[in-house]
């Protein structure tokens, strides 16, 4: 109060050059925390944030308005397994190894999590698939590793732990991955979702059964028990959305962590019969790689952008790093930092991307596709031909474009032919995760799983294309 207004001045002037000399220039990254929050097979061209005709996801659509939302995001794998691999590490599946039920990461390759303990966040997944099942080692860098049944018991365990986890020393960062069942199927949402899009006479239940005889019927995506399956999804999807969206709300108003990142998205799409298939994990079709992702603070401070360029769920992960100021996983990864994004609303363009569904043990159940810009070849192991697609005149992929686009064919069909040379033959060995148990294996049926068999030289019995 004695001091004249030059020597506090003075004062000031010499603490901030003291506290600036002893950090080094630049001032130290923060450590926001962050949740990860996948509902599991939401395809995006069934969410209302991507236009679609019904109101599914209002709570998504409201949260990427407040931040950054990728029109064009794509999981690299079209099944919950290697997708969530890809996305904990930045790599695809043949290059992390996680692709059947009988693999487990190696330790060697290091995951989002244990960048972020590094850090000294603490970190908690609850994931409630027993597909992602602790035994295919994605735990990794996991303080704690829930794993929980589809039920709707669960899912409401599933949100309490999230809260419980963000509300327990607020004043440590954390990471929570938070993996909720629903849409997947069975496609069975409580009142009042159940009906709100389907006609009250519907005889279509969303059972696991019902998906697996339209699939097999090879019904037309405008047949009337396709259509009607569909309207049970959008139903579940409109579920998943709301238990989110409250979640959300609730982490929200506790402002025990208001500058966290929060990322929402899927592992992979959902198919209506287009190409021949109900559910997802046979092909690489857009339907069952696009997914809605977007990218905001919980405390809606986030300058809103929306981004056009094609990105990765891949991505995701060198993003957070960066963003939480931790160690990149390493060099050669598939994802790139979209942190960019936050401030230009551009990624980067004409990146090659590579797609693959699931791996059987006959090659001829394998789609392999690479994508650059609007162009895709889709390599399928049955006819063993790839067709090209233009998905800005062709979003359906119907129309083979080989030869109105000739030399970026032949260029496409070079990588392809480079990547799945590479990536078939240079994936990591099969590393032969302990077999399910009785008990687990009842609940990967119960989502339409048939885990392959223990045996790799034997053929998978699941050919229903799920
Ligand atoms: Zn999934």
């Amino acid at each position: 109060m004695g001091l004249p207004r030059y020597s506090l001045f003075g004062w000031f002037a010499l603490v901030a050059l003291l506290v600036c000399g002893a950090c080094d220039s630049q001032p130290a990254p923060s450590s926001p925390s962050v949740l990860v929050l996948v509902l599991d097979s939401l395809h995006a061209g069934h969410s209302s944030a991507h236009g679609y005709a019904r109101d599914t996801t209002p709570r998504f659509t409201r949260f990427a308005a407040a931040g950054v939302r990728f029109e064009q995001a794509y999981s690299q794998s079209s099944w919950t397994l290697p997708s969530t691999a890809s996305l904990f590490t930045s790599l695809e599946q043949e290059r992390h190894g996680v692709r059947t039920f009988n693999d487990a990461l190696p330790e060697s390759i290091p995951t989002l999590a244990e960048r972020l303990r590094e850090r000294g966040y603490r970190t908690h997944a609850i994931v409630q698939t027993p597909v992602l099942s602790s035994r295919h080692g994605l735990q990794q860098g996991f303080e704690r590793y829930d794993v929980l049944d589809h039920s709707s018991a669960s899912l409401e365990r599933a949100l309490e732990l999230a809260r419980e986890s963000w509300e327990h020393r607020p004043g440590e960062p954390l990471l929570v991955y938070l993996h909720l069942a629903p849409p997947h199927m069975p496609y069975e949402p409580p009142a009042p979702f159940r009906g709100a899009f389907s006609a009250p006479d519907s005889s279509v239940s969303g059972s696991i059964s019902e998906c697996r005889r339209i699939h097999r019927a090879a019904l037309a995506p405008d047949h009337p028990d396709v259509v009607a399956l569909a309207a049970r999804y959008d139903e579940h999807i409109a579920f998943a959305d709301a238990r989110a969206g409250e979640l959300l709300e609730a982490l929200a108003r506790s402002a025990a962590r208001p500058d966290a990142w929060v990322v929402w998205t899927s592992d992979h799409g959902e198919a209506f019969q287009q190409h021949g298939c109900q559910g997802h994990n046979a092909t690489v079709y857009d339907e069952m790689l696009h997914v809605p992702l977007a990218l905001a603070r919980l405390d809606g401070t986030t300058p809103p952008q929306l981004v056009r360029e094609p990105v990765s769920t891949m991505d995701v992960a060198p993003t957070l790093l960066e963003l939480c100021g931790a160690r990149p996983l390493g060099a050669e990864l598939a994802g790139v930092s979209l942190r960019e994004a936050l401030s230009s609303g551009r990624a980067p363009a004409e990146r090659l991307f590579s797609y693959s569904s699931r791996y059987k043990d006959d090659e001829r159940q394998l789609h392999f596709a690479v994508r650059r810009g609007a162009l895709k070849l889709v390599w399928r192991g049955d006819t063993g031909e790839a067709q090209l697609y233009d998905l800005v005149s062709d979003p359906g992929e119907r129309v083979d474009a080989r030869a109105s686009h000739a030399q970026a064919c032949e260029e496409l069909q070079r990588d392809l032919e480079r990547l799945r040379a590479v990536r078939i033959a240079g994936a990591p060995a099969r590393t032969l995760a302990p077999a399910a148990r009785p008990a687990e294996r009842a609940r990967l049926s119960e989502l339409g799983y048939v885990e392959d068999s223990p045996d790799p030289g034997a053929r998978s019995a699941d050919g229903d294309g799920r």
